[in-house]
C-alpha cells in the first residue's frame, strides 16, 4: 500500500546527538557523516528549534548538509516548541528563525514538537495547527505532523480531531513497546487505524539499547555475533508497517557506519530473531530504571544548573550493575562542571518540559542520598 514518504529509506539522521567537541558540534566529522550518509542512499534528516544550545542542530545542518548538497536531493524536518511561545506571534518568529538558522528554504517535513494532553489548549489557543498549515499554504512546509509523548487514547483524540494531520511521530522501541507510560505498542496501533505513517524516534531509547548489560548482550550475540547489539533496536523499529523512517540521534562516525551496515539493504526480522527481542524486552521490563532518553530539554531552563540526564544516566547504570566505584568517580565528573542534585529547588521547570513525564525532583533526591 502506497503511503507519504514510502519510498524515504527507512534510517533517518537525527541531529540532536551530534559529535561533539568540548561544548561545540564538531562539524568536520559531522560533514563526513551527512556525505556518507546520503552515499549510501539515505535522504532524512531531522533537527529541531530547540536541539543543541542557541540552535547549535540547526545551524550544523546547514552547514553540514544544506550548504554543500542539492537541496531537493534530502528531506530535512524541523519542529515547532510551543513552550518557547509566549504569543502568538512568537510561533512566526520561531519559524523563521528555523529557517534562517538552517538556509533549507523550506521545510519538507515541519512537526508541532513533542505534544502530550497538558500542551494541547496552548496549541489551540494560539493558533499553532492553523499557523502550520498557513506555512504549508505558503510552500514553507511540504508535509506537517507532530511528534507525541502521551497515551494511546490521548493520540486518538488528537488524530480524530486533527485529521488534516499528515504523519505522527513516536517512541517507539521494544524495551516500551508494551510499557503503559510510553505505549509505544498502543500509539502505533492508534497511528495505523488512522492511516497515518508514522515516523519513529527513540529507537535506541536514548543509546540505552545500546548498552544493555553483558548478560543481555550475550543473548543477542549468540543468535548473531556480526550485528551490533544496537542494530536489533533499529530493525525491531523498521520492521513495522507504514514507517517513512527510523531516526538515530548518530554521535559518531563509527556509529553511522554501524548503522549503514544493515539498513542499506535492510532485512526484516526472522522468526528467530523476533523471539530473541521479546525475551529480552521481558528482561528489561523486570529491571527498574528511569527512562530518560537524554533529549536535554530539562537542562537549559533549570537555573541550578544540574546536568538532570547524566545523572540519571549514572543512576541507572549503578541500579542495573551495581558499578559502584565507575559511576561514583563519573557522578563527581558530573557535578565538577554543573550543580549537585541537593542544589535543586524543587521549581518544576524541567518536570515541565520532559516529554517522559518523569518525577526528577524527586530522583534527584534520591540520587543526592545515595550520591553525594
Ligand atoms: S526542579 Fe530542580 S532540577 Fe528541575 S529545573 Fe528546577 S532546580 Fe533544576
Ligand atoms: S529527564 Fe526528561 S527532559 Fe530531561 S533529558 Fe531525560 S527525558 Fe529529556
Amino acid at each position: 500500500m502506497d503511503y507519504l514518504g514510502k519510498e524515504i529509506k527507512k534510517l533517518g539522521f537525527g541531529l540532536m546527538r551530534l559529535p561533539m567537541i568540548g561544548k561545540d558540534i564538531d562539524i568536520d566529522q559531522t560533514k563526513v557523516m551527512v556525505d556518507e550518509f546520503l552515499a549510501k542512499g539515505f535522504t532524512y534528516f531531522d533537527t529541531a528549534y530547540v536541539y543543541g544550545e542557541d540552535g547549535a542542530s540547526e545551524k550544523a545542518a546547514k552547514e553540514a548538509l544544506v550548504d554543500r548538497h542539492p537541496r531537493e536531493s534530502f528531506q530535512l524536518a524541523s519542529k515547532l516548541p510551543i513552550w518557547c511561545c509566549e504569543t502568538k506571534e512568537d510561533m512566526q518568529k520561531v519559524f523563521d528563525i528555523s529557517l534562517e538558522r538552517t538556509g533549507a528554504g523550506y521545510f519538507d517535513y515541519y512537526l508541532n514538537h513533542s505534544l502530550s494532553n497538558d500542551k494541547l489548549d496552548k496549541l489551540e489557543e494560539f493558533g499553532a495547527w492553523e499557523f502550520v498549515a498557513q506555512m504549508k499554504e505558503k510552500g514553507l512546509v511540504r508535509h506537517m505532523g507532530f511528534s507525541f509523548h502521551d497515551t494511546a487514547e490521548v493520540l486518538d483524540e488528537l488524530l480524530t480531531k486533527h485529521p488534516e494531520q499528515e504523519f505522527v511521530q513516536l517512541q517507539i522501541n521494544y524495551n516500551d513497546w508494551e510499557s503503559e507510560s510510553v505505549q509505544s505498542g498502543k500509539c502505533y496501533e492508534v497511528a495505523r487505524k488512522h492511516g497515518k505513517p508514522v515516523i519513529i524516534m527513540e529507537p535506541v531509547r536514548g543509546g540505552a539499547l545500546a548498552e544493555l548489560t553483558p548478560e543481555i548482550q550475550k543473548i543477542f550475540k549468540e543468535v548473531n555475533p556480526d550485528l551490533s547489539v544496537a542494530s536489533w533496536a533499529i530493525r525491531f523499529a523498521a520492521d513495522l508497517e507504514g514507517v517513512i523512517t527510523v531516526l538515530s540521534g548518530m554521535s559518531d562516525t563509527e556509529q553511522m557506519r554501524d548503522n549503514l551496515s544493515y539498513m542499506t539493504d535492510f532485512k526484516p526480522l526472522d522468526e528467530k530473531e523476533k523471539e530473541t527481542i521479546t525475551k529480552v524486552a521481558e528482561i528489561l521490563a523486570n529491571t527498574p530504571t528511569v527512562p530518560c532518553t537524554n533529549c536535554k530539554y530539562c537542562i537549559e531552563g533549570c537555573p541550578e544548573k544540574i546536568n538532570i540526564p547524566e545523572l540519571f544516566k549514572v543512576f541507572n547504570r549503578r541500579n542495573v550493575y551495581g558499578a559502584l566505584e565507575q559511576t561514583g568517580n563519573r557522578f563527581n565528573e558530573i557535578v565538577k562542571d554543573g550543580g549537585k542534585p541537593s542544589d535543586c529547588i524543587a521549581c518544576g521547570q524541567c518536570e515541565g518540559v520532559c516529554p517522559q513525564h518523569i518525577e526528577i525532583i524527586s530522583l534527584l533526591s534520591d540520587i543526592s542520598e545515595k550520591f553525594e
